[in-house]
């Protein structure tokens, strides 16, 4: 069904209503299926929440709410449904918290209901992550910790399982040989651009948006050169570029409530 109310959205910036309904998913959608997080599903878990409550540049009342989860999840050893949905509705160690209970889509809102929306939002949090680790400790060379928690999540929480399979395979393939943050934010685009190229077309298309290989020279001027009548791309011009769109000067605060 198309959407009754369409959110105009610049492609240039970033939504913190995206950003806040991924975590929103992840947490109250996709933890919540599991009746009972054995020890595998937690340590996940526990990581996730570990690197937002890290990197994710949120507003105080959200950081606050997962700072409160961190705190509860840190000695669990298992955790009933019924416990995380209690946790979930928040003891308020941390008063002023709170994150949102349905998810609202502004860059990430499709033509119709059945495109974009949550997958989308959860590779632009992931990027995002792996750009605030690099700039975070941008002299150290140290690697990511983003990086394999995000293979860790979609291995056992991501709902589609098609597209949790193709991602390992991308993973156990080649994420060993990243060996920086940086490095970590060029794998994350460089393998998101083969799911587009893999995808582009298909019936996950959104025809009003396009599967792309990305950024388009409209967003990056610089990021593509023409070699020998080839079009390769700039990795250092990637970088920065990647650098400034996920950067929290970046993040547009429309539609947050
Ligand atoms: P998305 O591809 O979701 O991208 C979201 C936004 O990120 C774009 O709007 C753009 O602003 C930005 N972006 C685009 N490319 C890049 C890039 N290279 N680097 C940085 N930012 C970029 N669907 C399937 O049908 N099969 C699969 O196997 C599959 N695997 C997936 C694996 C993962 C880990 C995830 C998170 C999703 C997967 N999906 C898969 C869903 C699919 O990739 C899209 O998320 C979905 O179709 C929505 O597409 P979209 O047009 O909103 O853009």
């Amino acid at each position: 069904t198309t959407p009754a109310f369409w959110r105009v959205a610049d492609r240039k910036r970033l939504y913190m209503a995206d950003l806040e309904s991924a975590i929103m998913y992840t947490l109250r959608v996709e933890a919540a299926r599991f009746l009972f997080l054995d020890r595998e599903h937690l340590f996940t878990l526990k990581q996730y929440v570990a690197i937002l409550v890290k990197y994710f540049p949120g507003r105080l009342i959200v950081m606050n709410y997962l700072r409160n989860l961190d705190h509860w999840l840190r000695p669990r050893t298992n955790v009933s449904n019924s416990e995380w949905e209690e946790a979930l509705r928040n003891k308020k160690e941390l008063p002023y918290a709170w994150l949102p209970e349905t998810p609202t889509w502004v860059g990430c809102q499709g033509s119709k209901s059945e495109y974009r929306g949550y997958p989308c939002s959860l590779w632009t949090l992931f990027h995002l992550l792996t750009v605030q680790e690099a700039v975070a400790s941008p002299r150290f060379t140290s690697s990511s910790e983003v990086l394999p928690t995000m293979r860790r999540y979609v291995h056992y929480f991501f709902g589609c399982r098609e597209c949790a399979d193709h991602f390992e395979g991308m993973a156990a393939e080649s994420m060993h040989r990243v060996k920086s943050k940086d490095g970590a934010v060029l794998w994350l685009w460089s393998r998101h651009n083969r799911v587009n190229a893999r995808l582009a077309g298909t019936k996950s298309d959104d025809p009003k948006f396009p599967k792309i290989q990305w950024p388009p020279h409209a967003l990056c001027w610089s990021c593509q050169l023409i070699i020998n009548g080839r079009r390769m791309w700039d990795e250092r011009a990637v970088l920065r570029f990647l650098k400034s769109h996920f950067s929290r000067r970046n993040i547009d605060m429309a539609y947050v409530t």
